[in-house]
């Protein structure tokens, strides 16, 4: 047996690690080889990936075109300081990303991940108020199941408590409404639309009580990931979150880092309830995992304000335009349009939404299956009528996760808070490249 691989199998019976991994008491395999929507490990073991680790591997393991784009790249050249110069591939995945993005989004600057893309919208949004004079604005709001990141000014803005509690002292001003979340808070005499438009308004209400002149902005993911389970809104919440905001001078931020990049059945999310964002953050499906990076894109309001301001966004980091990652995106997003995946999802997702409903849909601690495109979530429950969470003391997210792994079956089971307990789901976020096969061994696993 090679040193490497001996040392590989010590590491993953945990006898033997340097590396910090989040688990700092269980022992994980070791991934050794992708083949399209599988992972293999050193072992041989095969796991069908039905959620892209967190929704991030949009086209599988080993897409032929994105893996030379990135030799290429190297070939060429793999990092030059965006201090000193611009590269080709950025300018291109630029210009390919704001011909397609949502209404007046113009401008797109480039970081390493997700949390980094909803920090510098954050950043952003306050210095375009402090550069027309609004410095008095200090505080965001934003919805109590969300997650935008472990960045402390992220982690500020997210809602999950669990997340938030041991770094409360750190974090930066922001408050939190309810989301839309139809399943437990919709009447039963209440339609969608005019449940849609009650939640809304609370973000009315709380900008009357703090004073809209306060207030930087709303922030929300417009389908809910991490802490909800592929939550999409009613029709008709976002447009009047949309109108809420400007009505009361505030900016929207859009958070797809989850569910953007394809991942509903249109490229930009938010596309589908028909508002656009003034700040929108995308990362996981952008590089699709080939290679690290994220986007905070602006509208030209903003973008020019600071241009004929003081002409320079106080942020930045070392691997931000990477050539490289750039390169590895825009192979990424190429192939989407070029193979016609958009479509494959949404037919996909239809089916993998049916056989969700055929094979679970009666389980008795299944309270709803929903979602958009392949972005599904199975929320549990103990009990389908009173929707009361499973016990924590279950540890669920942790037992499924380790009995599909078992199975061959990569899922995201999480939750947030509700009503103070912790709830319970497990995220579906399969490649884009799936098949019928694929729909049906990820629904028999499961
Ligand atoms: N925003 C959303 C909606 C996410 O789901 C995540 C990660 O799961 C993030 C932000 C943070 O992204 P990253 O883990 O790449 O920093």
């Amino acid at each position: 047996m090679g040193l490497r691989l001996r040392q590989a199998r010590e590491c993953s019976r945990g006898s033997m690690t340097h590396v910090f991994h989040r688990q700092l008491k269980a022992a994980m395999p070791v991934a050794a080889k992708g083949d399209g929507p599988y992972i293999v490990d050193t072992e041989g073991k095969k796991y069908i990936d039905a959620s892209g680790g967190a929704a991030v591997s949009c086209l599988g393991h080993s897409h032929p075109r994105v893996i030379q784009a990135i030799k290429d790249q190297v070939d060429q050249i793999a990092f030059a300081h965006t201090g000193f110069f611009t590269s080709e591939p950025a300018e291109q995945l630029a210009d390919h990303l704001v011909s397609r993005a949502p209404g007046q989004i113009n401008h797109v600057y480039f970081v390493s991940g997700g949390s980094e893309a909803v920090e510098a919208s954050l950043k952003l949004a306050r210095q375009y108020f402090l550069e027309k004079g609004e410095g008095q604005r200090s505080l965001f709001i934003a919805r109590r199941q969300s997650y935008h990141g472990n960045t402390l000014g992220a982690l500020s803005v997210g809602g999950n408590e669990w997340r938030r509690t041991p770094f409360a002292p750190m974090l930066i001003d922001a408050e939190h409404v309810s989301p839309c979340y139809g399943y437990r808070d919709r009447q039963p005499d209440e339609s969608d639309e005019a449940y849609g438009l009650r939640v809304a308004d609370e973000l009315e209400s709380r900008l009357k009580e703090v004073g809209p002149e306060k207030v930087i902005a709303f922030v929300a993911e417009p389908v809910v990931g991490a802490t909800a389970g592929a939550l999409a809104p009613v029709p008709g919440y976002f447009k009047r979150i949309r109108e809420i905001c400007d009505k009361n001078g505030i900016l929207l931020i859009l958070d797809e880092v989850m569910c953007g990049m394809g991942r509903t059945g249109t490229l930009f999310a938010c596309e589908q309830d028909g508002v656009a964002p003034d700040l929108l953050a995308t990362a996981k499906g952008l590089g699709a995992g080939y290679m690290p990076i994220g986007a905070m894109m602006c509208t030209s309001e903003i973008y020019d304000t600071i241009r004929n301001g003081s002409g320079f966004f106080q942020h930045g980091h070392t691997y931000m335009g990477h050539p490289t990652a750039c390169a590895a995106a825009l192979a990424v997003q190429r192939a989407i349009e070029e193979d016609d995946l958009l479509a494959n999802v949404r037919t996909m997702g239809d089916k993998l939404d049916a056989a969700l409903h055929d094979r679970l849909g009666n389980h008795a601690n299944i309270g709803d299956i929903r979602g958009r495109g392949l972005f599904r979530g199975i929320e549990l429950v103990a009990d389908r009528v009173s929707k009361e969470p499973l016990d924590p003391g279950l540890k669920i997210d942790g037992l499924i996760k380790r009995e599909a792994m078992e199975r061959g079956l990569i899922c995201y089971p999480g939750g947030g808070t509700i009503d103070g307990k912790q709830g319970n789901h497990v995220l579906l976020a399969p490649p884009f490249i799936i098949n019928e096969t694929h729909v049906a061994e990820i629904t028999e696993k499961l």
